[in-house]
């Protein structure tokens, strides 16, 4: 039975996810033996879960999941890497013909598995999951989120929307994905970057199943302008038109002084004419020097090349993994 169907793999990266595990083992687990059971995936297909650092009792209760089930893989990485770089460790701990990356919380519904593999058996390489209706989440959270997708589009960024990270790939697809050297992973990007044939499935997002959160607005920012970064340079180009515009108004502002000084007796316009230029070139320059900056960064991190993570535990899976 196991040759002649297609083995699955669900990686699944864990931070401080305690709470969370109990409910999403027993719902991938039980998920695994339906799609084992009616023939769709082989029963060599594995449940991969990656401890991205986690201070709590997660590692503790991943080692005892995969001492009790051998087709449940865990890694632990030796610190919190974030949630890209432990998908990342997943991605490539993988050997099986399909892989779906799922987060811990169960927020998107894992029943959409079976119809992800139902579009790789009919051929799609990629699987994008869509949240067509995302009410549970906070208001801030849905705008935020759905104000980004459309800034990223303006700025030349092919997305698809309201897709984030679950989706299933082929290990065609997969091992395109791994070639891509860069440090700075925003994978929803890269994997739009693959081509290949895809398609998507469409479900409700719904509420975490235990704890809370792992990306305050702090690692939200930051994400956002990882994404931005690695894929567009258009902030760089609003620099230019900015100092461009800027340079416009500072000519104008200077042909106004020339004019009231040499046609008229009020030769001494206020203060304000001089400071309000002054504040406003000084400001751009600083903006634009911090964008220039943030760029420079992102080569300094490039250039490293150091490794995104290092595999400190693992059982039931390959401890020496490709980490760049
Ligand atoms: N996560 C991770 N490392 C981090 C932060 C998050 O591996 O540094 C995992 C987390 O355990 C979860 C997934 O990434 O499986 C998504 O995180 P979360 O659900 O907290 O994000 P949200 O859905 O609130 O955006
Ligand atoms: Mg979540």
């Amino acid at each position: 039975m196991t040759e002649e169907h297609k083995s699955l793999a669900i990686v699944v990266p864990c931070y401080n996810e305690e709470e969370a595990l109990e409910f999403s083992f027993a719902r991938l687990n039980a998920l695994r033996e339906r799609l084992v059971t009616s023939k769709l995936i082989s029963s060599s297909s594995k449940l991969y879960f990656v401890d991205d650092g986690s201070a709590d009792q997660t590692w503790a209760t991943l080692s005892q999941l995969a001492d009790e089930h051998d087709y449940v893989c865990a890694l632990k990485l030796s610190h919190n890497r974030g949630h890209q770089n432990a998908l990342y460790a997943g991605l490539c701990a993988t050997t099986e013909d399909a892989v779906v990356s799922i987060d811990a919380d169960l927020q998107d519904d894992p029943d959409c598995i079976e119809q992800m593999m139902q579009h790789f058996l009919e051929g799609k390489d990629v699987v994008y999951g869509v949240r067509e209706e995302r009410k549970k989440d906070t208001a801030f959270k849905r705008l935020s989120a759905e104000g980004y997708y459309l800034m990223m589009r303006k700025m030349g960024v092919d997305l698809v929307f309201n897709h984030a990270d679950y989706r299933l790939l082929s290990r065609q697809a997969l091992d395109a994905l791994l070639s891509y050297p860069e440090h700075n992973l925003f994978l929803r990007g890269l994997v739009r970057e693959l081509g290949f044939a895809s398609s998507t499935v469409s479900y409700k997002r719904e509420e975490r199943v235990a704890g809370e959160s792992k990306y305050p607005l702090r690692k939200m920012l930051s994400f956002a302008w990882e994404g931005i970064s690695a894929f567009s340079t258009a902030p760089l180009r609003a620099i230019t038109v900015l100092g461009f515009f800027s340079s416009l108004v500072s000519i104008s502002i200077l042909c106004w002084v020339l004019l009231t000084r040499v046609f008229t007796d009020s030769a001494l316009p206020g203060w304000a004419s001089i400071l309000l230029p002054l504040l406003f070139i000084g400001s751009v320059q600083l903006v634009s020097l911090g964008i220039i900056g943030e760029y420079l960064a992102k080569i300094f991190d490039e250039v490293k090349r150091r490794p995104r993570f290092h595999i400190e535990k693992s059982q039931n899976a390959n401890k020496e993994l490709k980490t760049r």
